[in-house]
């Protein structure tokens, strides 16, 4: 037989399969009821935003922006990408003569429009970032035009080459991949936050949501391209320390409930915007100094994001890491007496944690309370949960600056992958995983016991029995043997003897044993397993 190509899932994203599905279910379910003692409300969220919506709040310099997005144009935007390499191509030849000079201005031309076209059509394309891009490039092109008809073409050669480079350059930065898959969805809560004005509502908003999140990593145990998060947040205008306190321990509620072992509780504060610039200028200079002895990804760090090298788990550096400042020395008093205070809070609600003051997130939102939740079983990929307070982000957001918020996300895999080596419910979807097999397997013989068992199936199955009913009619043996490989716990047999009879037999899979009992009867049997 001529091999055909199997179809597999791609890189980093995977199946999750019965009975381990059960498991996911139940962890989900188990949030659902924890968080909603806390009164907190569900929000389904869209997957997909545009991108600039995490470029601006997860941060340009983060790994996630930088290098993770999975970005694309929408379909009426498609053919910009293709002009915009027809232009840069046509600029390479820009001086060969008049006739590639020409062909370099249509090529822009066509570019330009098609961008303005784009704007009507697809909202996202306009961004900031992109308007500003947009004008500049239209009066450049101007300038352009112009200066090479007053002075000729090669005469102020490099005048003219400076202008061509920053319009290559405005060109390039357009952003015409306009919608991303969401990496995190803090970002859409406060997008929906302020799109739909809850700040009006009375209290603080506390939103969770569950769904998968994605980011182009390299996949190994617990890290995944596509993987899901379970995360809340409170939005409002108070930045009471005995919110944090009570974030953290609904979501150590949950792991006990869980009963996830092991889980190590790490917070630490990074301070706000008035004290942590000193406090990363001063890191930045510390690693300056130790540039030479860093791995290639702290030393980039250096520039876009010293905080992050902190949470380095390279070998050769953690004699460096320990030697460096520790924001904890570098509070203002506001930012140590909140800390402080969620310290305090966290103390009232019996909840153990160790301070770590290497723990940092790296998403560009975060100030003040960050923590994160280890637990067993999962090697380096260890942090379940991570969290923190974001109290500037709804403002940067565009809405209102005096709105505070704090919320989590955890890793739902890495959760279940520790759930399962602790064997805690197994694969089988713990305590409320149902034994595997139906209740009821209805065997039956002939056309008018099948028309009398759709009902009977329906009947049993509104009652809460799960039954599977065989679609078509099979010999006793084997209809019987079916019933043992499923591992149902009954088996139902109708032929014409019991319909003639009006009653049922029942049969008991686990040991035999056998009756003929009539429907109310069969009913208070298998309800009393
Ligand atoms: P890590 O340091 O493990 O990369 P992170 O700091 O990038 O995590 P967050 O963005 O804070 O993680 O997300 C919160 C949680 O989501 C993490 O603690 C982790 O449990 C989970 N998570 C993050 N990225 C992945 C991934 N690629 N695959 C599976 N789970 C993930
Ligand atoms: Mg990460």
């Amino acid at each position: 037989m001529a091999d055909k190509a199997k179809f597999q899932a791609i890189k980093g994203v995977r199946d999750i399969l019965p009975p381990e599905s059960a498991l996911w279910n139940y962890v989900e379910q188990t949030a659902r009821e924890v968080f909603g003692t806390f009164g907190f409300v569900e929000i389904r969220l869209p997957i997909m935003e545009q991108t600039d919506l995490f470029a601006r709040s997860v941060g340009q310099g983060t790994d996630i922006v930088s290098k993770e997005m999975y970005s694309f144009s929408d379909h009426t935007l498609r053919d910009l990408d293709g002009l915009r390499a027809q232009f840069l191509l046509q600029d390479l030849m820009f001086w060969l003569g008049p006739r590639e000079m020409e062909e370099y201005f249509k090529a822009l031309r066509s570019l330009l429009e098609a961008f303005d076209r784009g704007l009507k059509e697809e909202s996202a394309l306009g961004t900031e970032w992109n308007m500003a891009s947009r004008e500049r490039i239209g009066t450049l092109t101007h300038q352009f035009e112009h200066a090479i008809e007053s002075i000729g073409h090669a005469e102020n050669r490099d005048l003219l080459d400076e202008t061509r480079e920053e319009l290559k350059r405005q060109v390039e930065s357009l952003r015409v991949n306009v919608l991303t898959l969401r990496p995190e969805a803090t970002a859409s809560v406060v997008r929906a936050y302020i799109e739909h004005g809850m700040q009006v509502q009375p209290g603080n908003v506390k939103l969770y949501y569950m769904g998968p999140m994605f980011r182009r990593e390299r996949p190994q145990k617990g890290r995944y391209r596509q993987f899901y998060q379970i995360g809340a947040e409170v939005l409002g205008t108070s930045d009471a320390p005995g919110i944090d306190a009570e974030v953290i321990e609904m979501l150590m509620r949950l792991f006990e409930r869980l009963k996830l072992k092991g889980a190590v509780l790490n917070i630490n504060s990074i301070g706000d915007k008035n004290c942590r610039p000193a406090y990363v200028e001063q890191l930045r200079a510390e690693l300056q100094k130790e540039r030479e002895q860093l791995g290639a990804d702290s030393q980039r760090r250096i520039e876009t994001n010293p905080l992050r090298v902190l949470d380095s788990k390279l070998e050769s550096e953690q004699g460096i890491i320990a030697k460096l400042p520790r924001i904890a020395e570098h509070l203002c008093a506001d930012c140590r007496a909140h800390y402080d205070e969620v310290k305090r809070q966290l103390g009232l609600r019996g909840i153990a944690y160790q301070e770590n003051w290497r723990l940092v997130r790296g998403l560009d939102y975060y100030m003040r309370s960050t923590f994160e939740i280890t637990a067993p079983g999962l090697g380096s990929q260890n942090a379940v949960c991570g969290g923190g307070r974001y109290d500037g982000l709804v403002g940067l957001l565009g809405g209102p600056a005096t709105t505070k918020g704090i919320g989590f996300a955890i890793g739902t895999d890495r959760l279940v992958l520790s759930l399962q080596e602790a064997g805690e419910g197994g694969t089988t979807g713990g305590p409320a995983g149902k034994a595997v097999g139906p209740d009821v397997y209805l065997a039956w013989f002939g056309a008018a016991a099948q028309s009398a068992t759709i009902g009977l199936a329906r009947r049993l199955r509104d009652a809460g029995f799960v039954v599977e009913l065989p679609a078509v009619e099979m010999k006793f043996g084997k209809s019987l043997g079916l019933a043992d490989r499923l591992k149902a716990r009954h088996a139902v047999i109708v032929g014409d003897d019991e319909l003639a009879a009006g009653v049922v037999t029942v049969k008991r899979l686990s040991d035999g044993t056998q009756q003929k009992l009539g429907e109310p009867e069969l009913f208070s049997y298998l309800q009393a397993f």
